[in-house]
């Protein structure tokens, strides 16, 4: 049999279950996680998968976010007033449902269903129920539904309704709403701080069936306009329906619409919506936008058509195959799925970055952290457009950055922790432990490393694309910006000859400062201070790449002199890192000399000690005294750079460093990491593959799968899925399992796929071209899609041979060692 054909057979015999999420019941006690799970979206807005027959609840939670669309209270706490920027939970377009003349009306949570199936369809970017539903008087309706928010025509989304009377004919009364009277209540913690955000302008009807609804935020004075109309159709036609419309003082109105129906028939509900908000490009009255586009749009079955579409083609780039692994496949799947509804080629048009529990939840507040460092891989290598975008929204915050960095001291730009609308640090002051029931200071804004995290973006943006206007418009400037920053954290000590970065913390968020030491930070954070001696690195590279007139007039620019660039050759050099005579390197200065807490005691009193800095707060004690951290921190350093990478930065500084310092260090800091976060776990799934213990990395990849699938954190993911550990999971396939290594002369390919998975295929794109790699029983096909009959430029290692590739040619190779 030809070997392709052979390598590819498997794919082609998908399943279509392969795409779906399944939910085979209604479990109110479930619905907040299914509700995070079939968010559905498309990089301008995101609506969770709530069923739209119910307002907020005790158990439905609709909630709709605009990407970039932010809003800040003021709460005064215990005497204290403080600030909080939030994204908005939008007025709510879902609301649909029906009742049969005299009965109730149908809310899942309070009918009690006979029959409740629902099915998230990724391929298709489609969320579909099925339920069987019986009223008081014993009167049983089929209902199907499907929704989407449509993937090209950002500003729309659509319900689709179909009832079928099972047992009865009579008078049905449909209610479609928009509800602006919504709040900011998904997460429970935040319920003491004030959350109405929205202020109602007006509401009405226009056209026979169609209803609006405007508001603004009333801090940021941003405009929503949302319009909706309602269609009703059976197998002889449309309805015009009697129609009558409720308003409850703009807050949200609702429209009734009364049609005679009859047992066994389908009526179709068509539920088409759409919104515009002052903020978007080119938009001066949302309102009359949003109006004029539902007025011309299309039915659903149209609507559809055309979302299918650009779904099929975003799966064509994106889009990675598992043979004989159900679970992986799916949930990589669905992993791949938030990731582009978070962030899509509308965000070219967007001033927006990717906030760390997407567009699906209210945790964080909708703030951009550095998680995005676990993410843009991802984008870099599908859909680089977007990462670019991504990197803008930085690069319109660069002034504030350099303002942040000035007033805290230093130099270049610092950006902030938690990232909103402006720019500013949007770290909150104070924060809720929930064990305890108390306020206490939250220092998480000491993690200066969020900086070099977006360096790191930029440059791998710059590597994996060749973009050299971006370069020289944004990304230049950026880096050396952030390797000022760098500098400037760095103070150089006469005692040891060394530079030491001090008040900073690392990704480990347990340690804020040295027990009984008032101020919070810590010397020497390895992870930073590495960081800070690659970013000038890089910093160094990008210069040399720059034509000689655009650098000089950056180096003008940011005043940056030969005695700046001989200082940063220095600290290059001679940057402090701590490591003990067994070559574990020390977190930060002190870390071996904390106390060492009795894990199994630990762990037989509660059942879940992964936020064990709130339960050491609750009795009494501080995280901080002990080797306790909430998730990789040293490790960082070797999940981020290849062990070629670190070795040179070691050796440059004048460090030891050998085969062992990786196997050493995951050993030590493993046992002492209680994985408070999700990405902790894709850092130690990627480490011990690094390490070949198999079994150990699979362990934690299935760990890494389950976390917002099955909520492992328990409570979190209703409140937003984690876009770090779904990000991370396809870094761990690409990096890890397919062991494609991109790095500055050659692409290495040395793959180690789990056992149970046959067969392993999937793309992406390098400096333009789109290599395809299909990998199955020990053996690996490449093509790299080019220019006919002319070589790819870029060596490719495979079983530690260079090849020099032809485009278009099919490349098929025996994997023979198991690296
Ligand atoms: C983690 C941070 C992360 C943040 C947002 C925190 O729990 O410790 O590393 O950036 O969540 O996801």
């Amino acid at each position: 049999m030809n070997l392709l054909r052979f390598l590819e057979g498997f794919i082609e015999k998908e399943d279509v279950s392969n795409w779906e999420i399944n939910y085979s019941q209604f479990k109110p006690a479930e619905e907040g996680l299914r509700e995070a799970i079939c968010t559905l979206g498309n990089g301008y807005m995101g609506t969770r998968g709530t069923a739209c027959e119910s307002p907020a609840s005790r158990i439905h939670y609709p909630g709709t976010y605009i990407s970039g669309l932010y809003n800040k209270l003021a709460t005064n706490i215990a005497g204290k007033m403080v600030y909080n920027e939030s994204m908005v939970n939008c007025p709510n377009w879902l609301f649909l449902t029906f009742r049969v003349e005299r009965g109730e009306w149908f809310i899942p949570s309070a009918a009690k269903p006979t029959s409740y199936k629902q099915k998230l369809d990724m391929k298709n970017g489609i969320l579909k129920r099925e339920i069987i539903t019986q009223d008081r008087r014993g009167r049983k309706s089929k209902i199907e539904t499907e929704r989407i928010v449509h993937m090209s025509s950002p500003h729309l989304a659509a319900i689709q309704y179909v009832i079928t009377p099972q047992n009865y004919d009579g008078w049905l009364v449909i209610r479609s709403g928009l509800d602006a009277g919504v709040r900011n209540k998904n997460v429970a913690r935040y319920r003491q701080l004030k959350s109405r955000h929205l202020i109602p302008l007006s509401s009405g009807r226009f056209a026979k069936n169609g209803i609006f609804i405007s508001s603004r935020t009333n801090q940021s004075g941003i405009e929503i306009g949302q319009a909706a109309k309602v269609r009703i159709f059976n197998n002889e036609g449309e309805f015009n329906p009697e129609i009558s419309i409720i308003k409850t003082k703009n807050k949200a109105i609702y429209q009734e619409l009364r049609i005679f129906v009859r047992k066994k028939q389908r009526y179709v509900i068509e539920k088409t919506v759409s919104v515009y908000t002052s903020k978007d490009k080119n938009i001066k009255r949302p309102l009359i936008s949003s109006i004029n586009s539902v007025k011309k749009a299309v039915r659903f079955n149209k609507l559809i058509r055309t979302h299918k579409q650009v779904w099929d083609n975003l799966w064509k780039k994106c889009d990675i195959k598992i043979e004989n692994d159900l679970f992986s496949q799916r949930v990589l799947r669905l992993h791949i799925f938030h990731l582009l509804q978070t962030a899509s080629v509308h965000n070219i048009n967007i001033d927006a970055g990717l906030p760390a529990r997407g567009l699906h939840g209210e945790a964080y507040r909708g703030h951009i952290f550095w998680d995005s460092l676990f993410v843009m891989h991802f984008f870099n290598l599908h859909l680089p457009n977007v990462a670019k975008a991504l990197i803008l929204y930085r690069y319109r915050r660069l002034p504030q950055a350099l303002r942040n960095a000035k007033t805290n001291g230093f130099k270049g730009a610092m950006f902030p922790w938690q990232s909103g609308s402006s720019g500013q640090e949007e770290t909150p002051i104070s924060h809720l432990n929930p064990l305890s029931g108390k306020w206490g200071p939250d220092y998480s804004h000491f993690q200066r490393h969020v900086s070099f995290a977006i360096a790191y973006n930029i440059w791998e943006y710059w590597q994996r694309t060749n973009d050299l206007t971006f370069l020289r418009r944004y990304g230049a400037e950026m880096l050396l910006s952030l390797a000022q920053f760098g500098a400037s954290l760095a103070r150089y000590s006469h005692k040891d000859d060394r530079y030491h970065i001090e008040g900073v913390m690392g990704p480990d968020e347990f340690h804020e400062k040295l027990p009984r030491r008032g101020k919070a930070g810590f010397k020497d954070n390895a992870y930073t201070n590495f960081l800070v001696v690659w970013v000038l690195s890089a910093a160094a590279e990008i210069l040399k790449v720059l034509a000689p007139n655009d650098r000089n007039k950056l180096l003008k620019k940011l005043e940056i002199d030969n005695n700046v660039l001989e200082r940063w050759r220095d600290i290059r050099e001679k940057m402090a890192l701590i490591l003990n005579s067994q070559g574990i390197i020390s977190q930060f200065e002190g870390y071996f000399k904390l106390k060492e807490l009795n894990w199994p005691l630990y762990r037989a009193r509660y059942a879940k000690i992964q936020r064990i800095d709130r339960i050491l707060k609750a009795e009494g004690k501080s995280p901080d005294e002990y080797k306790v951290s909430k998730q990789a921190d040293v490790l960082m350093i070797f999940y981020l750079f290849a062990i070629e990478e670190v070795e040179n930065i070691f050796k440059a500084i004048g460090y030891p460093f050998n085969k062992n310092t990786l196997r050493k260090n995951y050993d030590y800091y493993v046992k002492r990491t209680s994985h408070g976060s999700t990405l902790s776990k894709v850092v130690h799934c990627y480490m011990a593959l690094m390490l070949n213990r198999t079994k150990e990395s699979w362990h934690w990849f299935l760990e890494v799968l389950r976390s917002d699938i099955h909520d492992t954190q328990g409570g979190t993911t209703p409140e937003g899925i984690h876009l770090g550990v779904m990000g991370g999971s396809l870094d761990i396939v690409f990096r890890g399992f397919a062991g494609i290594n991109i790095l500055s002369d050659r692409i290495k390919v040395s793959p180690r796929l789990p056992k149970r998975w046959k067969g392993l295929k999937l793309r992406f794109l390098y400096k333009r071209h789109w290599l395809n790699l299909v990998i199955r029983n020990e053996r690996l096909s490449i093509t790299i899609l080019g220019p006919q009959h002319k070589r790819f430029d870029v060596p490719i290692e495979i079983n530690g041979k260079l090849n020099y590739l032809l485009f278009g040619k099919v490349y098929q190779y025996r994997l023979t060692k198991k690296p």
